[in-house]
Formats: C-alpha cells, structure tokens, sequence
C-alpha cells in the first residue's frame, strides 16, 4: 500500500555519489579530482532539488506498478519510466534509439516430485528444496555421500581435510562457527563454500539448516523461499546448492551420523545418496535499462564508469497485518534508482573525460541477473571499464553525515571514496549489519566477478555526529520493512 512519506533526503548521498563518479570519471595519474572540477561539481548538482529524486521514487513504489517483479508488467512500467528519464535526460542509447538490453531467463516452476534419499531417509518437499535441473528440467544423480561440516577451506581450517569429494555429494551445515562470523575476512571467505564445494569436485551440493541447533549468530535460513531463477543456459553468479534441507529432517540427519560440534567437525562418509529433481520450468524474460554519457575526452572515452542500480523488486507477498500484499520496494530500490537518474542529470552536464553507463539492471532480486548479464554483455569493453558504483538501499529518513562503503576495500576504490568524500566532508564507514558483513549481496558482486573495481556505496549511520542514530533507523528498516510489504 502506498503512503509515500515525504521526509525523502538522499541528497546528501547524491552529493556523494556525484564526486565520486565525476572523480573516478577523471582521475588519471593523479588521484582525487583536480580543484578546477570543484567549481563544475558544484553547478551540476544545481539541477537536482529534492523534489527531482523524490518524484522518481514516488512514481517507481506505486501500488499500480505491484512490486516491480521479474516478469511482471509492473516491472514493465518501471522500465519505461526509466527509459523516458533517459532520453530527457539526454542519455545517448545503446542500439539505435533503444535503451533495452533484453534477456531471457529459466525460472522454477512445481516440484514434481524432487526427492533425496540418504542411506534409508527419504526426503521431498517441504522437509527439502531442490534447484532444478534447468536444462532437462529432470535429473537423477546417484553415489557416495561425505558430510564436511561447515565446509570452510581458507585461514587455516580445513573441513575436508582426509575426504576425497571428487564426483561425490557434499553435505554442508548452514551458518559459521562463531569466531568465523564476526570476521569480514573469514565471513566472505566462507560465502564461497560452494564455490569451494564445486571446486573441489563435488558433483552435488546438499546444504543442511537443523533450525533448533544453528549456533550463535549463524544465518538462520528461515526467509520464505524465494523464486527461483536463473539465465537461459542456466547459469547465474552465485552458485545454489542442488538440494536444501531444513528443520527436523535435516536434525535427524545430523544426529545419525553423530555430528557434535561445530569446531570438531571433520569430514565423513555418509552411504549412498540419491537425488532427483523434476520440476516444471517457465521461460521469461526481464531488461536492463542501458544510457550513456559518451566521454568528452577522445584518448579516454573509451575507459568507462558503470552504475548500476536495480529497477526490480519482490512483487506480491502473502499479506501482512494490514492486509498490503505489495511490496513497493520504495527503499529497495526505488531509491538506488532515484540516485541514480539524479547522478545522472547532474553528469550530463560535467560532461566527465571517461565515458559512463548507467544500468538500471533487472532480476536482482532473482540472483543479480541483469548485471550479470551486462558483464557477459558490456556495451564498452569490461578491459576498460575502470569502475562499478552500485546503489541499492538508499534510505529516507534522517540525513547521515557518512556512507557505508560496501567492497570498495577489494580495491582502491576505498582510497579515492575516502578522499572525495572527505573533500565533501561526508564520512566512510563500514557496514556494521552482521548480515551484510561479506557485502556481496547486491549486483556490484556480478561487476566483481568480472574484476571490476567496485563500490556498493549506501548511506552511514552517523547523524549530527551521533552514530548510534542511523544505525538504530537502519536495524528498524530490516526488521520492519526489507522485503515486505511496509517498504512503501
Ligand atoms: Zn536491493
């Protein structure tokens, strides 16, 4: 339901987001943006008044567009909102006069009758959930099992140590130890414990989340399953597991091979595993929104600066306590997107010497698909793209006197968005969410992935110099808003 609040101030981000691209659109040999661009930053942010970014966001988290869901018409209407922002905006497009990076995707339909059996344990919906075979759309699998705990490999812990997983199944517990958990290096780490998995060969990932025994601090696995979905050859740049069992099924299993602690765990053979998945697959289709600003400086236009910002939403959810099934995703990522148009009027008019892109990319709520796609499909060269700048969950509300600088510390993102924004005496902190400690979770991973330089840059905490201030308003955002039906 719509109630569009009118406390909307992300200027302050924009301000942010401004320097920095125009920085990162111009650095050279020479690091932070030269003094005379000052004076030009200062005149293009002229065109953006409060009114500009808030119109955006009041259009993109109305109720007629239903969430703006991968496959839906209402992400439809979103889309060519923001191909209309583009061409007014004077964004030269990618393919004649279109805007459209149009892709296809493959997305889970009914169960029909997917099962894991497990020595004597039969498992099938809803004690498990299987990803489909997405090609054949019918899969049986059949062979050794090994259990390997939490199937860490890095910073001296090795839970395959002695196991040999090569064409077998893998079984792996859900969460972290708790020293693990708390510790970005090991937390992302650990986000690559299927990659991991797969690496190592095995030929099928099985994860298990006994809900009364995740210890402290652990991810606890209860969201409601979410669509499934992934790109047309199957592929997405998260790799899923293959089956996903939950609850006391998953306890049962756990108790039958004697598991104990989670420190102790070292891998071990669990018999014969069989797995078959069968579901029914749809074909859709979804669209990034592509413009560019050409660069004004002929040895280096053909360097780019990518934003990305995702137009998507979740749709339609079961209702809430007031009866609002639609999630208008104002927040996620209206915001972003609002950010995003209003960098982009105010770059059009710096005319920076690099060329940018700007990707309102769809299906990020499916797996980060459209900017995956856009890096399989880069309207510049991904050798010369020097930078990604991701914008997703911006905030409304109080103004924070500093931002969150999500993957910038991967490269030297981190150096340059500390000196511009201290030259805008805006702050850098880190995300401090247990959450999104590994801060991966949005589509500047598909740009990393690519070996891009990135930033996922969100508004801070501080607020009048206070930091507790931004970090309560946010932690209420996450447990009264995100992905539901009161994000509006
Ligand atoms: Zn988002």
């Amino acid at each position: 339901m719509r109630l569009f609040r009118s406390r909307w101030n992300g200027l302050a981000s924009i301000i942010g987001v401004v320097a920095v691209a125009g920085s990162v659109a111009s650095v050279t040999a020479r690091p932070g943006p030269p003094a005379a661009d000052e004076a030009r930053l200062r005149q293009a942010l002229e065109v953006i008044t409060p009114a500009l970014p808030k119109a955006h966001v009041r259009f993109l988290s109305h109720d007629l567009l239903r969430g703006r869901d991968t496959g839906d018409v209402g992400f439809e209407i979103a889309r060519e909102y923001v191909v209309g922002q583009f061409a007014r905006i004077g964004l030269q497009p990618i393919t004649g006069p279109s805007y459209l990076q149009e892709f296809d995707l493959l997305e889970a339909g009914a169960d029909r009758g997917s099962e894991l059996t497990v020595g004597a344990t039969r498992l099938a919906k809803p004690d498990a959930r299987f990803t489909p075979a997405w090609l054949t759309g019918r899969a049986t699998w059949e062979g050794a099992g090994v259990f390997v705990g939490y199937g860490l490999a890095t910073h001296g812990r090795d839970d395959y140590a002695g196991a040999d997983v090569r064409g077998k199944a893998v079984f792996l517990l859900n969460g972290l130890p708790d020293n693990w958990s708390a510790d970005r290096e090991r937390a992302r780490a650990a986000a690559a414990r299927v990659e991991i998995a797969r690496r190592k060969g095995a030929a099928v990932v099985v994860e298990l989340t006994p809900h009364d025994r995740m210890p402290a601090g652990a991810s606890a696995g209860t969201e409601p399953p979410r669509r499934v979905v992934v790109m047309a050859d199957g592929s997405r740049p998260r790799l899923r597991v293959d089956a996903a069992v939950s609850g006391p099924a998953a306890t049962a299993l756990l108790d039958a091979w004697k598991w104990v602690a989670a420190d102790g765990t070292t891998a071990r053979d669990v018999g014969t595993v069989r797995l078959v998945r069968a579901h029914d697959i749809k074909r859709l289709k979804s669209w990034n929104v592509v413009g560019i600003i050409p660069g004004s400086d002929p040895a280096r236009r053909n360097e780019s600066v990518v934003f990305s910002s995702h137009l998507d939403h979740i749709g339609i959810v079961p209702p809430d306590a007031n009866g609002d099934t639609i999630c208008n995703g104002a927040h996620d990522n209206a915001i972003g997107t609002s950010q995003m148009l209003a960098s982009a009027e105010a770059l059009v008019r710096m005319r920076p010497p690099r060329t940018i892109v700007f990707a309102a990319v769809g299906a990020e709520e499916r797996g980060l698909l459209g900017s995956w796609h856009y890096v399989r499909n880069p309207v510049m060269p991904i050798e010369t793209t020097v930078a990604n700048i991701n914008l997703d969950g911006g905030r409304e509300g109080t103004i924070t006197d500093d931002v969150i600088d999500n993957a910038a510390d991967l490269s030297d993102m981190a150096r340059i968005v500390r000196q511009v924004m201290g030259a805008q005496g805006i702050g850098v902190t880190q995300d401090r969410s247990p959450a999104a400690l590994v801060g991966f979770s949005s589509d500047h991973f598909s740009f990393l992935l690519a070996g891009i330089p990135t930033i996922d840059l969100k508004p801070g905490y501080s607020v009048n110099g206070d930091p507790q201030r931004g970090w309560t308003e946010r932690m209420h955002y996450y447990e009264t808003q995100r992905h539901k039906p009161a994000d509006n």
